[in-house]
C-alpha cells in the first residue's frame, strides 16, 4: 500500500511562533528537527498500519526536514522555492497511491485561535468554495479526491483537527496542541504528541478500504477575497475569473482541476504584485 504524507510546518508538536516557521527565524533550524520527528512518527505509524511504499512531501516554503534524519523506509520530495511543482501541497501524488495523510496543518486566515493560521499566503484573506471558508487541508483533501486518493489523517492543534472533523468524520486526527491565541498553545509532551500521531496514522492506514473520496459538489465556485485591490485586479488577467468586489474576485468551473490551477496561479500573481500591503 502506497502513502503519501504532506508535512507542513505550522501544526508540528511545539511550534507556536513564526519564529520557528520561517528560515529568517531564530529558532527554525530547531523546528526543523521536531517536524522530522512528527514525520517520522507518522511514517512509524503507516507502516505498522500495514502502508509499503511511503513517500513525504514538504511544501512548507522550502526544503524543511531533515533528509538525513528522515525514517530509513520514507522517500523525500525535496524542492527549492525556485522549483515549479504545480501539485504543491501533494507534490508528489499520482493515481498509484492509495492514502494521503496531512501532518503538521493550520486553520484557516481568520481563525480566532488556530495556531499561526493563514491560507498558503500572507496575501490572501478569506477563500471560499460554493460560499463556505476553506482551508489548506480542505482544497487539498478535495484535489486528492479528483485525483482518485482518499485522505485518512491531519495532525495539528485541537482547532485544524476539529474543523476538518467537522465537514470530514472518518479523518483521524491527533491533537498535539491546545491553540490559545494564534501565537501560543498548551503543546503536549514530545514522546505524548509522537505516541498520538503515530497511533492515528495507524489507524488511518488499517482503515484506508472504507475511506470514502471527497468532492465539492459541482459546478465549484472559488471566490477570494486578497488583502489590496490591486491584487483582486491584476487576477482578471486569467480567463474566467471575475471581480466581484473591490477585494473579492469569483471563478466558477465543474473541473476541480481548473479550480486548483487557477487558485495556484492566483498564488503566484499575487506574489508578484508590488503593491505593498495597506500596513
Ligand atoms: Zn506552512
Amino acid at each position: 500500500m502506497k502513502v503519501l504524507i504532506s508535512v507542513d510546518m505550522e501544526g508540528i508538536s511545539g511550534i507556536v511562533s513564526r519564529q520557528e516557521t520561517l528560515p529568517s527565524g531564530q529558532y527554525y533550524n530547531e523546528a526543523r528537527r521536531w517536524m522530522t520527528w512528527d514525520t517520522n512518527a507518522a511514517v512509524e505509524g503507516a507502516l505498522a498500519g500495514g502502508a509499503t511504499e511511503i513517500v513525504v512531501t514538504d511544501p512548507h516554503h522550502q526544503l524543511n526536514i531533515l533528509w538525513h534524519e528522515l525514517h530509513p523506509q520514507a522517500q523525500l520530495v525535496r524542492r527549492d522555492l525556485i522549483a515549479f511543482c504545480p501539485l504543491y501541497i501533494l507534490e508528489g501524488l499520482d493515481e498509484t497511491f492509495d492514502l494521503v495523510l496531512f501532518v503538521g496543518q493550520h486553520t484557516r486566515y481568520g481563525h480566532p485561535r488556530g495556531i499561526i493560521s493563514h491560507t498558503v499566503t500572507r496575501l490572501f484573506a478569506d477563500v471560499r468554495i460554493n460560499g463556505a471558508l476553506v482551508d489548506e487541508v480542505k482544497l487539498s483533501t478535495a484535489m486528492a479526491g479528483y485525483m482518485g486518493v482518499p485522505v485518512g489523517l491531519v495532525t495539528g492543534d485541537d482547532a485544524i483537527c476539529q474543523e476538518t472533523q467537522a465537514w470530514w468524520p472518518q479523518v483521524e486526527t491527533a491533537m498535539v496542541k491546545y491553540a490559545i491565541d494564534t501565537y501560543a498553545a498548551i503543546c503536549l509532551p514530545k514522546e505524548e504528541a509522537h505516541a498520538l500521531i503515530r497511533q492515528a496514522a495507524q489507524r488511518a492506514v488499517e482503515k484506508v478500504a472504507t475511506l470514502q473520496l471527497f468532492t465539492f459538489p459541482r459546478p465549484v465556485t472559488l471566490e477570494i477575497d486578497f488583502l489590496s485591490p490591486p491584487a483582486a485586479a491584476r487576477m482578471t488577467l486569467l480567463p474566467g475569473v471575475e471581480r466581484t468586489g473591490d477585494l473579492t474576485v469569483r471563478y466558477v468551473s465543474d473541473n476541480f482541476d481548473y479550480i486548483w490551477r487557477i487558485f495556484w496561479a492566483m498564488v503566484y500573481m499575487a506574489s508578484k504584485t508590488r503593491d505593498p500591503l495597506p500596513w
